[in-house]
């Protein structure tokens, strides 16, 4: 009878045996609270889990964005266990995040004006962080044509992916639908820029989603900040960050900070001196590129001043 059944379900999407017959499935974490894991099985939807007393003593905590398998203990209130986490392909610390495989920045054209200083800090962040990132610009409808040619040319001679789309005339969304298409991606950018709304225009059934998970989570006393994944489709999920207005460049010193400029990459060797700060130094081909209009001025320009923070050696960038 039991044999029966579980045939029966195996044909259901995201169910496996192991080889004695008992039920499992693999999910991904969206979320963690309080104790509490929340893993999206793909065609079936989220299940509350416990993780085993096993990963304590291994020292092992389960991340946001791990790819798990799970025992089912009730399938109409849809709760489980977390019996083992599958191999990591790669894991941040901040936020402390598992199996991300790129990063997409969303900031707005015009309507708040970029703040360059604070996305040029973010990908330094994720240059450290070795995440392949997609500069996306929000506010194309609004914005002229030279203020967009301005912010193509300084992007990507970095070797970014600069992306121009509208959120609210639904401009550009398919190429973003595509570069995120199989793939976990953090959202990040400041507060204003439309973050919300590209996540509900790309998944309009998304807010549903959320809105269970919050009605699950409602047990839960934490409401502090928390990563969350959300699932725009299978096997795509996207991140969503909280807006930052500031960012912290920890163990970073000045003599490492060029290393996070990929466009200097090809001209330093050149540089006169090794280890060439590209401030003050004669013979310096960064510069000289800077002259030349093959590196961006407002890049270098926004290099400078975060070399001359960490000159001054404060903590905070
Ligand atoms: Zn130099």
């Amino acid at each position: 009878m039991i044999w029966k059944r579980c045939v029966s379900r195996g044909r259901m999407p995201g169910v496996q045996h192991s080889p004695h017959g008992l039920e499992y499935m693999t999910g991904k974490i969206m979320k963690g609270i309080a104790g509490f894991y929340y893993v999206h099985v793909e065609g079936r939807g989220i299940y509350e889990c416990k993780a085993k007393g096993i990963f304590r003593k291994e020292g092992i905590k389960p991340l946001v964005g791990d790819d798990v398998e799970l025992d089912v203990l009730d399938e109409a209130k849809m709760c489980g266990n977390i019996r083992s986490i599958l191999q990591r392909k790669s894991a941040l610390v901040r936020p402390a995040v598992a199996n991300v495989d790129q990063a997409l920045v969303l900031f707005a054209i015009v309507k708040p004006n970029p703040n360059f200083n604070l996305l040029d800090r973010f990908l330094i962040r994720m240059e450290q962080q070795k995440l392949p990132t997609i500069i996306c610009f929000n506010k194309e409808d609004i914005a002229s044509p030279e203020e967009k040619e301005a912010l193509r040319r300084a992007y990507e001679t970095c070797g970014y992916q600069v992306l121009f789309i509208s959120v609210l005339e639904n401009k550009g969304l398919d190429q973003v639908r595509e570069l995120l298409a199989g793939k976990t991606t953090t959202l990040a950018g400041p507060s204003g820029v439309g973050k919300s709304s590209l996540i509900n225009q790309l998944s309009p059934g998304t807010q549903m989603e959320t809105g269970e998970i919050s009605e699950k989570i409602k047990r839960g006393r934490h409401t502090t900040r928390h990563s969350e994944i959300i699932a725009l489709r299978d096997s795509t999920y996207i991140m969503d960050t909280p807006g930052f207005t500031s960012l912290e460049l920890p163990q970073i010193t000045k003599e490492e900070l060029g290393w996070y400029y990929p466009e200097f990459r090809e001209h330093e060797p050149f540089c006169k001196f090794r280890g060439c700060a590209h401030i003050s130094e004669p013979d310096c081909k960064v510069k000289a590129a800077v002259e030349e209009g093959k590196i961006s001025r407002m890049r270098y320009e926004n290099y400078m001043a975060l070399y001359r923070e960490l000159k001054e050696n404060r903590r905070y960038l």
